[in-house]
């Protein structure tokens, strides 16, 4: 195993195609419940049916593996309210988000408090961490407040709310 601050080269330096890159690494995590309380009355609602997203993960910067999370979940269906929820797992992910939360977190760390712009962060999340995520993404990730998605979300932090607590003016983020 090569020491700290050794030399690695960089084994996707030289790669152009997508299908070259190294595999992922697959991990399995399951959120899959017979009931589970509706978030809405609380009562125990019965699955309904079971359904799974993968998730992208940081990556091990030892084997040059990216790590896919697929996350098998249960759906349910509250007889009350008459809607479906899914069983909770925004602790992993935010809801709708292909990331999960280390990433996002990561990322917006990244930019608030290294100072990096969004490319090289975006270029420092694959180089050190095995994780592709399109600069623009993180851009909406830092302006959503590291939040990705949910309205509910939105609500909680306005729009440029980590730019504005840390006084970071705008200009500085044009990079
Ligand atoms: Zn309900």
């Amino acid at each position: 195993m090569p020491g700290p601050g050794e030399y690695r080269p960089d084994p996707t330096v030289g790669i152009g195609r997508v299908e070259d890159l190294p595999k992922p690494k697959i991990a399995c995590q399951s959120r899959n419940y017979r009931r589970r309380p509706c978030p809405r009355c609380g009562h125990r609602a019965y699955r309904d049916r079971v359904a799974r997203r993968t998730l992208h993960d940081l990556g091990n910067p030892l084997t040059g593996r990216p790590r896919d999370i697929i996350l098998i979940y249960s759906q349910h269906y509250c007889t009350r309210c008459r809607k479906y929820f899914n069983a909770d797992m925004s602790d992993t992910a935010a809801p709708g988000s292909h990331y999960t939360r280390r990433v996002v977190e990561l990322a917006v760390r990244l930019v608030v408090e290294d100072g990096l712009p969004y490319r090289t962060a975006s270029w420092a999340l694959w180089r050190d961490h095995r994780v592709f995520v399109p600069y623009a993404t993180i851009q909406n990730w830092v302006e959503a407040g590291g939040e990705k998605g949910g309205a509910s979300d939105r609500h909680r932090l306005p729009r440029l709310g980590v730019i504005r607590l840390l006084g970071i003016p705008r200009r500085r983020r044009a990079v």
